[in-house]
């Protein structure tokens, strides 16, 4: 089992920083409200004067990202913009994890589920709630499959279950061992080589491994190892718990939310890829698992984390606020 000489050297995992700051009750409210702006600007996400415990799950949150995805860039820029704040703001603990940028989801669900047993060893809790977004949210899906006693909930965010239309494109166009799938698949190893680099790890990378994963043969092939809460019908809903695992999911499908974004036009571009309502990269029935929670919420696939920088539709809910209310979900179930 976990050895900790394993959790120094060979474990990546980040407790969000802030965790425990800034939660205050009764008398310590005025006081509260007085030191509350220089507290706002030095701790901003973790700050809570009101209902400082509506997302303080019996279990740790873990947040795992998508394909090219990171826990932190420069130790500063979060994949997970303000969302590990949020939460804890909120009286969650929460953990963000980090696996090879690009790679299959077996790998990357391996050494997920390494970090899950950290996790566990370290807060002494015996499960976690797993959150994924994107092929994070595979990952995850991984984990509760092969380790469900470890796993009290399993929730994707924009997750090509059935597969991404983008990557069935790019799968069927680029012929196996060519040389323009080679240059490609160079440049994507590169990419994420780069990132898992520029956040402090040295993960294998896999190009056309992830692109496999997430076709719609690969994630077929996936499902059939691993099919708990996957829908039976095309685009209903999956079970809502599988040994003892809580599933749910959610997704957006806008795609042009907010004309600041630069993000935003590239999305406009891959959502040509689809023929069903999608988020940019992942269609609306795709993203299905569990208990839908919704599927159509006005964002795109990068608004989903709060990307870039917190530029997101201000016209519908906020992504920290789905986040926040599904975590108090978790706690109101008791887990
Ligand atoms: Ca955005």
């Amino acid at each position: 089992m976990l050895r900790s000489r394993d959790v120094c050297v060979n474990v990546r995992v980040t407790w969000a920083k802030g965790s425990g700051m800034g939660r205050m009750r009764g008398p310590s409210l005025f006081v509260g409200l007085m030191v509350g702006v220089v507290l706002w600007a030095s701790s901003a996400q973790a700050f809570c004067w009101w209902n400082c415990n509506t997302a303080k799950t019996k279990y740790p949150i873990v947040l795992a990202h998508g394909a090219a995805g990171f826990d932190e860039l420069f130790g500063v820029l979060e994949y997970w913009y303000g969302i590990p704040g949020a939460l804890q703001s909120k009286g969650a603990t929460v953990f963000v994890t980090e696996v090879s940028q690009l790679n299959a989801t077996e790998v990357r669900g391996e050494q997920l589920l390494a970090q899950v047993e950290t996790i566990v060893a370290i807060t002494g809790k015996p499960k976690v709630n797993l959150i994924g977004h994107s092929h994070g949210g595979l990952d995850v899906r991984y984990v509760a499959s092969v380790r469900p006693d470890l796993v009290a909930s399993v929730t994707s965010v924009g997750t090509p279950h059935k597969g991404a239309e983008l990557a069935d494109y790019l799968a069927d166009n680029f012929e196996d061992g060519s040389f323009t799938q080679a240059v490609l698949n160079f440049f994507a190893e590169a990419l994420g080589t780069v990132i898992g680099l520029l956040s402090g790890t040295t993960n294998p990378q896999d190009g056309l491994a992830a692109l496999d994963s997430l076709t719609s043969a690969g994630t077929a092939v996936f499902n059939a190892s691993h099919p708990q809460a996957i829908p039976g019908s095309s685009c209903g809903e999956g079970a809502s718990s599988v040994n003892g695992v809580r599933y749910y999911s959610w997704s957006g499908t806008g795609v042009l939310t907010n004309v600041f974004d630069l993000s935003d036009p590239a999305l406009g571009l891959t959502s040509l890829f689809y023929s069903e309502a999608n988020d940019g990269l992942v269609g609306r029935c795709s993203s299905h698992l569990g208990d839908v929670i919704r599927d159509n919420y006005f964002q795109n696939h990068l608004d989903e984390v709060n990307q870039l920088f917190g530029l997101v539709s201000i016209f519908t809910s906020n992504p920290k606020t789905l986040f926040k209310n599904h975590a108090n979900r978790l706690k109101n179930l008791g887990l």
